[in-house]
């Protein structure tokens, strides 16, 4: 196959077959994965699926027990950290605190022997890059989180490193700060057109940054796609609900032909429905909470539920609703919604079809 192998030369980072054993126990499975140059990747995944180990992989801090790891082309697989031309930034900005900012900056190209006026144009070049032109001479515990974290990324980026590698460097900082660093990140990130690998346990970084999400589960990626496969159309029932908030209702197949089912107040049409199954199985519908309309709507799943709480969280306000036994969440437009329903009150909603995921109940 031409076309997959010319992809595979392309690969800037590609992981074959990769698996990392700690003793007996195996926390990266038969790892498969192709970066393409200047893609912004994020490896997702709840606290100890194995994201850390990945990226270390790839840094060099621990080898894969087998497997090979390319970067470029280039096997790296046993490579050291400083023989594979990385840039790394870690949730604890790991900053040299006698240091000023620009030495920080400046240190490793200082011992690469890179001459002095040079080191002084790159350092003032990556300070502006990061927004930090004037605080050259600042020593970390004069500057905030967030432009400590800044400090690191111009000294991750200052030797122009093949690849950048991120590991949670959101996470210690505050909400708002964090959201800046964002955006301030991925433009960073996409004028330099470098290849990232991100790490994180929050879905809302990894979606709102990357071209694509790898969704780790116990040391396996259960999905590789773009922001948006991973959110609609989820491969498996953990990235359903790992990712995203979901709601899910029990329901019963009345016939497979038609897509008919029943929930506990109604009986919905027209579900696309997974291969294979049978009247009378049982079935979870699971739907996002800004598929769900308030009123009945012709041609959706109509169902009547009780409101349990609403939430008010500026554009948005979050409903929970008791269908049946189960709790749903609905979320509207705050400009949409004229009167936010109360508390107790019995309500319609629908739901349009094509919007749930069907899967067998467990
Ligand atoms: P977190 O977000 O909590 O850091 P993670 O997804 O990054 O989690 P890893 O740090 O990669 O997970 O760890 C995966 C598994 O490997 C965990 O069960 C962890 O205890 C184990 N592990 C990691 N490093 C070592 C090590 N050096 N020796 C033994 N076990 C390890």
């Amino acid at each position: 196959n031409l076309v997959a192998s010319s992809a595979k030369a392309n690969a800037a980072l590609h992981l074959s077959g990769v698996i990392k054993r700690f003793g007996g126990h195996e926390v990266v499975r038969n790892l498969d994965l192709e970066v393409r140059k200047g893609e912004f990747i994020s490896v997702l995944g709840p606290s100890g699926c194995g994201k850390t180990t990945v990226l270390r992989m790839i840094a060099g801090f621990e080898y894969p027990t087998t497997g090979r790891i390319l970067i470029d082309g280039r096997d790296v697989s046993r490579l050291r950290p400083d023989q594979r031309n990385l840039g790394m930034v870690f949730q604890s900005y790991a900053l040299f605190p006698n240091m000023s900012a620009a030495a920080n900056v400046g240190f490793g190209l200082k011992i690469a022997a890179m001459a002095d006026r040079d080191i002084q144009r790159r350092v003032a070049e990556m300070l502006e890059l990061v927004g930090l032109t004037g605080l050259e001479r600042r020593f970390p515990y004069e500057l905030s989180g967030g432009q400590q974290q800044r400090v690191a990324l111009a000294r991750a980026l200052a030797k122009k490193p093949a690849m950048l590698l991120l590991d949670e460097p959101l996470s210690a900082l505050d909400a708002k700060i964090r959201l800046s660093l964002r955006e301030q990140i991925r433009e960073i990130q996409t004028e330099l057109g470098i290849t990232t690998l991100f790490v994180t346990h929050d879905q809302e970084e990894a979606l709102s940054m990357s071209d694509r999400v790898a969704v780790m589960n116990s040391g396996r990626v259960e999905q590789f796609g773009t922001p948006l496969e991973i959110y609609n159309r989820p491969a498996t029932r953990f990235v359903a609900s790992f990712v995203g908030t979901l709601s899910v209702l029990k329901a019963t197949l009345l016939d497979p032909a038609s897509g008919s089912v029943e929930v506990a107040t109604a009986t919905l049409k027209n579900l696309e429905l997974p291969q294979g199954l049978a009247r009378g199985d049982h079935l979870s519908l699971a739907v996002r909470p800004e598929a769900i309309r308030f009123g009945a709507r012709k041609g959706d799943a109509i169902l009547r539920g009780k409101v349990t709480g609403v939430g008010f969280y500026g554009s948005v306000i979050r409903v929970r609703l008791i269908v049946g036994n189960e709790t749903i969440t609905i979320d509207t437009f705050n400009t949409q919604l004229s009167s936010p329903p109360s508390r107790g009150q019995d309500v319609d909603i629908s739901i349009d079809p094509k919007s749930m995921f069907v899967m067998r109940a467990e």
